[in-house]
């Protein structure tokens, strides 16, 4: 799957590479470190072994029996990216970086963050390999997410909070690059999901296939067969990318990507780009994909109850198979996602991130309709203790609100 991009990184139409002038020598670079690496049988056994001792792979596939009895159709199976080291599938995509990071010579990494997740792997990663690190991230964002920022500044990483523009994400990644720009020869950007300029998305879905590789061989070895139907959530595309690659091939296998539904698709308040017709083809933050933006090119707003879904863009690989017939698009809301989300708590004791439960949604919706011979995989790609405000917020506890709230204030308070 990792070649289906052309040289220059083109998906059907989608992708490329649209960056300043003074990048493209490190582009070169990073995509010729990036091919001798994946060259080099060596290299995918040494990421294989890391993985392995330092965050928890392979990952196990859970059989859930009583959400299966519960609804009364499909076998509904899910791979448990949450159990990673920093709790979700991010690090396979940090760790595969740093090693190529190491192999490149180079010393320090850069990444902007938005949730503080991303963050949080990059420095984990950097203090595991002994790199410089400097994390750049909108100092409204700085605000929501104190606890990811005491946790990258006790890693050794050094926190940049934005003061321009709005103040969030964009603003984070505008100003990384223009670090990058002055910093290429020692400095490496961690990007953090399959989007971006070539050879980004390809880099991040070739680290994140080791989910797919792992699910089809478990599930082939527990069920003896392979699935109807793989479920994945869509922020950026690289959890999807990582469970969707290693089944691309197989025709019978479904393959179904939920967006952020958000407030519901009527309201424009969500971020589904794929699932519904609101977005539109364009070029922005380097590479080419469906944005969601207004007639004369702005990026709009975008919402989810799901930092990590909550973008404007999505993988130009996406894309392609979204236009290709290969991936079916579907969207989750808000609403939904708690409804899910109490759910899955209370009959399998899994604690899915607000971002995986988007997939258990849809998984939740069709496995009814399916035969108990039928198996579904869903992929939880992280764990929920991350969003312990916003699902206080939603089951409408305020007393566990507020108790979490001062807590979460004395502690930052004697930090
Ligand atoms: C960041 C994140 C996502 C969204 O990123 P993708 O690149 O679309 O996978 C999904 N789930 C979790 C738990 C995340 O932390």
């Amino acid at each position: 799957m990792d070649d289906r991009g052309n040289a220059r990184g083109y998906y059907g139409e989608f992708g490329g590479s649209f960056i300043p002038e003074i990048l493209v020598a490190t582009f070169d670079e990073l995509t010729a470190a990036f091919s001798e690496a994946k060259a080099d049988p060596e290299f995918w056994a040494r990421y294989a072994e890391l993985m392995s001792t330092y965050s928890c792979r392979p990952t196990p596939l859970t059989f859930c029996e009583r959400l299966t009895k519960h609804f009364g159709g499909a076998q509904i199976y899910v791979k448990r990216e949450d159990l990673n080291h920093t709790g979700a599938h991010k690090a396979n995509n940090v760790m595969g970086q740093g090693l190529l990071v190491q192999r490149m010579g180079k010393t320090r990494v850069i990444a902007e963050t938005g949730a503080g997740q991303h963050g949080v792997a990059t420095a984990t990663m950097a203090a595991k390999f002994g790199f410089d690190c400097t994390i750049y991230m909108g100092e409204i964002d700085v605000e929501r997410q104190r606890p990811n920022v005491f946790w990258m500044e006790r890693l050794g990483a050094t926190v940049v909070a934005v003061t321009d523009g709005t103040r969030i994400l964009k603003d984070a990644i505008n100003e990384a690059f223009r670090d990058w720009v002055t910093s290429m020869d020692d400095t490496h950007y961690v990007l953090g999901t399959a989007c971006g300029p070539h050879p980004f998305p390809e880099m991040v879905s070739y680290f994140q296939s080791i989910i797919g590789s792992e699910a089809r061989d478990q599930i082939r070895a527990q069920t003896g067969a392979l699935p109807k139907r793989i479920y994945a959530c869509v922020g950026g595309g690289s959890n999807a990318m990582g469970i969707f690659s290693a089944f691309l091939d197989d025709s019978e296998v479904e393959l179904i990507g939920v967006e952020a539904g958000g407030r519901g698709l009527e309201t424009g308040e969500h971020a589904s780009r794929l699932a519904c017709g609101d977005a539109s083809v364009g070029v922005a933050q380097g590479y080419k994909t469906y944005f969601l933006q207004t007639d004369d090119g702005q990026m709009r707003e975008t919402h989810s109850v799901a930092a990590g879904l909550d973008y404007v863009g999505v993988s130009p690989i996406l894309a392609n198979l979204r236009d290709e017939g290969r991936v079916r698009f579907e969207s989750a809301t808000d609403r939904e996602v708690i409804d899910a989300l109490a759910l899955t708590l209370k009959m399998e004791g899994l604690v899915p991130a607000l971002e995986s439960t988007h997939a258990f949604v849809q998984a939740f919706k069709e496995a009814p309709n399916l035969s108990p011979d039928d198996v579904i995989i869903i992929n939880q790609s992280g764990r929920g203790d991350k969003d312990i405000f916003t699902v206080a917020d939603a089951f409408e506890d305020p007393k566990w609100r507020e108790f979490i709230k001062r807590k979460a204030e004395e502690y930052d308070a004697g930090a």
